[in-house]
């Protein structure tokens, strides 16, 4: 089949609305959140419905054609963009909540679904589902699903794979699959936690059965300010060693502060700070208040100028609004935003910021945290303008850099926002030779012809049939 016979047997399947094959309406296909990655794709199509994502992919198996799943594109490791001649499968018209079961506490989702209208679904049974990106109003579980996302809540409540009991998986070759059960633990080995993570190259999610947990009774939520991010880092230690377990504890530093203050997203966050805790606290009515001033007077010890309590819901949602839309924020800073994701151990912190910020000063650069300080989920951003070729050089050296530094600490090179393209090249730092020659192997057992989101994950060279032919090398 030629290209053009493919988009017109795309189109049999999908109407002719659902392909997309001229640049200017590929355009939004062509990057996902990370501005630094920019692939146009050559050919995109939008099914509507679970058996329209059947055929699309019975079709691109019987013509040998790779494809890139794509859920709402907000993915901050390139992990959605299509390479070569990959057709965009988009996910994002399949948005049904199928069914809410309030007495298993279980829902059943297409893959579009929206993260917030899952929880906004299961709202009048007093359930929420836990897993809350702060792009939570746009990213699909499917997406979730794809990268193990993460959120404020996961320190108490665990990630995306905490929460998936089932997933119904298209497999690139065209057949369909069930991994996990909704009637709890499956015999045999833990394919569905395989899947999770899996970053698309599995095949495509085409439901998901999560898990709802009930509303907490109580819930309070602190603002602490402090003159340095070490004395925000020794209160969060403190805090985790007391035994106490808040559901969030997210860090922003001065810069942070700043940029959220300057813009329509201000939290009344006191501006002069060199970092802010947001720490919540949820559970039971009865005893919560006495552990809001044990958190407190931990904070105060640790240097805290002032610790606020949130009195209302509306100072709760503000607060928590500033630090969601953080990154959305940093647009007042510059034109492009790179959001870096990196996990060190957590009494790491001070000294990792410390030399994060050395890295930027080296590079002339300028480095906005905000993260995960509860566990040690570090997002180092960096404001930049993509049409400075020196400026954009700058910032992928001080990246590297960066990400560097978190593994020298023991640390990881990604926490919840997975590798896709962007972090193909650390890869090899965390991973032995042999290790990646497993996880290309157990990708085979999914995708044999690896057209599932061809190239990402695991660098080619570290397959064993590329290690062994050095032909192929020369092509690849
Ligand atoms: C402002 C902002 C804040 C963010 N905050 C967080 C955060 O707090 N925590 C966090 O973990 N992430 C965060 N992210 C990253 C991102 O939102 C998550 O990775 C999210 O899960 C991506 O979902 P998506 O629908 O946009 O997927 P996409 O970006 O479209 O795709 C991501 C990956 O999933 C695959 N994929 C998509 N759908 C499917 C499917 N149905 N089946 C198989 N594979 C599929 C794609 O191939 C790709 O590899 C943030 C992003 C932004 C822009």
């Amino acid at each position: 089949m030629t290209r053009a016979e493919l988009t017109d047997a795309l189109r049999a399947i999908v109407g002719p609305r659902g392909v997309l094959s001229r640049a200017s309406e590929l355009l939004p296909f062509s990057a996902d959140g990370l501005p630094t990655y920019r692939l146009p794709p050559s050919l995109a199509v939008l099914p509507s419905t679970r058996q329209q994502v059947i055929d699309v992919v019975r079709l691109l198996a019987r013509e040998q054609v790779a494809f890139v799943p794509r859920g709402a594109g907000t993915g901050l490791s390139a992990g959605a963009l299509a390479q070569d001649d990959a057709v965009i499968i988009g996910l994002n018209r399949l948005t049904r909540i199928i069914s809410v079961d309030p007495v298993n506490r279980l829902a059943l989702v297409e893959p579009g679904a929206v993260n917030v209208s899952l929880t906004r679904a299961a709202a009048p049974h007093g359930l929420h589902y836990a897993p809350d990106p702060s792009s939570q109003s746009a990213c699909t579980i499917g997406g979730n699903v794809a990268e193990n996302s993460g959120g404020p809540h996961c320190l108490k409540y665990g990630v995306t794979l905490n929460h998936v009991v089932a997933v119904t998986v298209l497999l690139p070759n065209g057949d369909i699959t069930t991994l996990g059960g909704a009637g709890g633990e499956t015999p045999g080995y833990d394919l569905l936690g395989a899947f999770v993570g899996s970053e698309g190259c599995f095949g495509i999610a085409l439901d998901v059965t999560v898990r709802l947990v009930p509303n907490p009774q109580a819930v309070r939520t602190m603002l602490a300010d402090f003159m340095s991010i070490a004395a925000g880092a020794r209160a969060t230690s403190a805090v985790i060693a007391s035994g106490i377990l808040p559901a969030a504890i997210e860090m922003m530093d001065g810069p942070t502060i700043r940029a959220v203050e300057d813009s329509i997203y201000a939290a009344g966050y006191p501006a002069d700070a060199e970092a802010v805790l947001l720490i919540e606290l949820d559970g039971l009515e009865a005893g919560i208040d006495d552990e809001v001033h044990r958190v407190e007077a931990m904070c105060t010890d640790a240097g805290a100028r002032t610790v606020r309590i949130a009195r209302d819901d509306a100072e709760r949602a503000r607060l928590w609004q500033g630090r969601k839309k953080a990154f959305g924020a940093m647009g007042r800073v510059a034109p492009a935003l790179v959001v870096q994701d990196a996990v060190i151990p957590r009494t790491r912190l001070p000294d990792v910021l410390r030399t994060i910020h050395e890295i930027a000063a080296r590079w002339n650069i300028q480095v906005c945290n905000v993260f995960h300080a509860g566990d040690g989920n570090l997002h180092p951003n960096i404001p930049f303008d993509p049409n400075d070729a020196d400026a954009t050089d700058r910032v992928h050296h001080a990246m590297r850099e960066i990400m560097r530094a978190c593994v020298d600490a023991g640390g990881t090179i990604t926490g919840e926002h997975g590798v896709g393209l962007d972090k193909l090249e650390y890869m090899p730092l965390i991973f032995s030779p042999a290790s990646l020659d497993a996880q290309c192997r157990l990708r085979t057992v999914f995708d044999p012809e690896r057209r599932a989101n061809p190239g990402k994950v695991v660098p080619v060279h570290a397959c064993r049939e590329w290690l062994a032919a050095p032909a192929t090398r020369a092509r690849a």
